[in-house]
């Protein structure tokens, strides 16, 4: 699964892999080289400058949903 990125320092998108186990904490970016990092409470890049949540977060989401 991959997901978009969107640099916040120069605004680029680039496709990035999501880890399918464990959350990815840095990335950097193939346009200005910057170290993009996840915003103060979201759990990776991907929740936080992707256009999807990653799939910790989602099973995360499912494991709620099936106790309610
Ligand atoms: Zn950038
Ligand atoms: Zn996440």
């Amino acid at each position: 699964m991959e997901g978009v990125i969107t640099c916040p320092h120069c605004r680029s998108a680039a496709l990035h892999p999501i880890p399918r186990d464990c959350c990815q904490y840095c990335v950097i970016c193939e346009d200005c080289n910057a170290r993009i990092i996840p915003k103060p409470g979201q759990c990776c890049v991907f929740c936080s400058h992707g256009d999807r949540r990653c799939t910790v977060a989602l099973r995360k989401y499912e494991l709620l949903a099936a106790q309610r």
